[in-house]
């Protein structure tokens, strides 16, 4: 079969904005959760461990309909931002599902303020729920009474959540300009930063300028709105959730002990100078004296060939069946059933995701194909989370989903495939140096990059405490910056507003480790791979078919991986020098 560029199918949700169907579905939420309201009083710490079952698949049941809806709505806007049907459904979406949330919230406080001695009992009984229940229970010492949870929950809806809407809505209108080929162009950000990636030097410079130019201007405003979400991170979870500090509100929510964040962050620390070691070879590789911090995504050769959208597809479940007939299937499967939305239109949101709905459900993927080799390795990696939430379809809603620190292991895993399928049948070697040498440049953007924001991040909490003003914080930010490159690349002035350009640290505090998280395991996966070779397989396929059903730390300690040990971490940074090492040897083209 030939693939072709198209549009994903979203009536197998449901058929349309105003089809019966849909509006059976919410009609059914509301049902089931008046019924479940009514089982309040029942939930006694003696109750029978299978009257107990009933009440967890109710609320469960109620879930996959909510997922469905969600997925439709959100979906949806995806297909076309601009789409008021799509739009207005998406907002009443949010609002019933807050709404119905508050409703059911007695269950989740009831439960986690339940005695050890009833809890251990009701969970022995709950097969694959059991770990979703324990979870739950971890956050009983930072649960307020349900009147406190109920008001936070309304407030968070004009408050905080209001204030990262409007963060949204101010940078996502700026419109950037560009003289390119003598014409100025007007342009979004993602648009503009293509140019970064480009090989005309002094367009790379501009596109940088012209993209801080634009946020300086809101800098005050948006340093603003960060000290604002800073201090809510603090009032809520410091002083009333009563958290040990603002990190460690995201490593329960991960389910990472402290120690095993703490490990990440410090290891990587003390491996920036691998990074460096790179962008000094690679401005040799480039004729360069030293790299500006303009040039570090630069391509090292002038090779743009573009892929057919059909050959790409084919390489990528290839490379995917050469690994396992089994998990090339299942992304045929996203394809077949014309769940990958690829085409580039108008009003479509911009970047790819997979969404995975339901255990059941074949997961949505979108992309946006341009032709270009970065979006070959994208298309690897959304299959790749497709197969991950496939291969844990055997899970309950609840808990067939990976945890956030898992969630980019099958992903990078597909990209590390490709990439060897690409590099054993490229003989141009142009085209292979700059495989390999973008291979790095996201390395450094997924592990380096990423540990240093969230080092800024706990630094910045830290100094908002002490009433530190926006200039501090951008000062602050230039000498993190300064620690990451150390003298291997030249820092201009206006990448101290960098951080007020960044979303993630807005709409998910701390979250951003995830990604550095995520990319080592999968170096030190891949390492096992290549050592171990066809024994490998049985147990990274039982890491990604664990999906959410257990917490991180025990799926990888099955594999024989100690999260918490420096020496796990180091193991990364190993396969990462040893790469540059191979780098190195590379004769320079020019
Ligand atoms: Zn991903």
């Amino acid at each position: 079969m030939a693939y072709t560029i198209k549009k994903w199918k979203l009536a197998d949700l449901f058929p349309g904005y105003d089809s019966p169907e849909l509006q059976a579905a919410f009609d059914n939420v509301e049902e089931e959760v008046a019924s479940f309201e009514g089982v309040r009083g029942k939930l006694k710490p003696d109750m029978d461990a299978d009257q107990f079952m009933e009440v967890v698949r109710a609320s469960e049941s109620t879930t996959r309909i909510v997922n469905r809806i969600y997925a439709f709505a959100g979906l949806s806007f995806a297909s076309d931002t601009q789409d008021q049907a799509a739009q207005s459904l998406l907002g009443r979406v949010q609002q019933f599902a807050a709404e119905m949330q508050n409703r059911t919230l007695f269950f989740s406080l009831w439960w986690k303020d339940l005695d050890e001695a009833n809890a251990e009992r009701l969970m022995s009984n709950s097969g694959d729920y059991r770990y979703f229940l324990e979870e739950m229970r971890h956050f009983k010492p930072h649960t307020l009474s349900e009147p406190e949870e109920k008001i936070i929950n309304l407030k968070d809806v004009t408050g905080t959540g209001a204030l990262v809407t409007l963060y949204d809505a101010i940078t996502n209108r700026y419109v950037f300009k560009l003289q390119v080929d003598g014409e100025v162009k007007e342009m979004t950000r993602s648009e503009l930063m293509t140019y970064v990636q480009g090989t005309d030097p002094d367009l790379r410079a501009r596109a940088y300028q012209e993209l801080y130019r634009v946020y300086s201007e809101d800098g005050p405003i948006l340093g603003q709105m960060y000290q604002t979400r800073a201090r809510d991170w603090h009032n809520e979870n410091i002083s009333l959730r009563k958290f040990a500090n603002p990190m460690s509100v995201r490593n329960l929510a991960n389910d990472v002990p402290d120690e095993a964040v703490t490990a990440l962050l410090e290891v990587t620390k003390k491996n920036a100078r691998i990074f460096q070691r790179y962008f000094k070879m690679k401005a040799r590789q480039m004729g360069l004296e030293r790299l500006r911090r303009y040039d570090i995504y630069a391509p090292v050769a002038k090779s743009e060939k573009p892929f057919e959208y059909n050959a790409a597809a084919e390489m990528v479940l290839e490379s995917f069946t050469a690994f396992d007939p089994k998990i090339g299937e299942l992304a045929r499967r996203v394809f077949e059933q014309d769940r990958l939305d690829s085409e580039v239109r108008k009003g479509k949101q911009g970047g790819a995701f997979c969404a995975s709905i339901n255990p059941e459900d074949t997961p949505y993927v979108l992309v946006n194909y341009t032709g270009k080799a970065r979006d070959v390795a994208t298309l690897a990696h959304e299959l790749g989370h497709a197969i991950h939430a496939m291969l844990a379809s055997h899970h309950s809603a609840f808990t067939f989903h990976s945890s956030l620190p898992l969630a980019e292991t099958a992903s990078t895993f597909g990209e590390m495939m490709l990439t060897e399928k690409l590099l054993s049948e490229e003989t141009d070697e142009a085209v292979r140096r700059d495989i390999l040498f973008k291979q790095m440049d996201d390395a450094f953007a997924t592990i380096l990059r990423q540990v240093y924001f969230a080092l800024f991040e706990r630094e910045a909490h830290a100094m908002i405490q002490k009433n530190a003003s926006v200039d501090e914080i951008s000062a602050a930010y230039m000498e993190n910056l300064k620690e990451q490159f150390g003298d291997s690349v030249e820092l201009s002035d206006e990448f101290k507003w960098e951080w007020v350009s960044i979303p993630h640290i807005y709409h998910t505090p701390f979250y951003v480790y995830a990604y550095s998280f995520g990319q080592l395991l999968v170096f030190s996966l891949y390492q096992q791979y290549k050592a171990e070779g066809e024994s490998f397989k049985p147990k990274y396929l039982k890491i990604l078919s664990a999906g959410g059903s257990e917490a991180p730390a025990k799926i990888l300690s099955d594999a024989g991986i100690d999260i918490s040990s420096t020496k796990f971490w180091q193991g990364g940074f190993d396969v990462l020098s040893r790469m540059v090492d191979e780098l190195e040897k590379i004769p320079a083209a020019v």
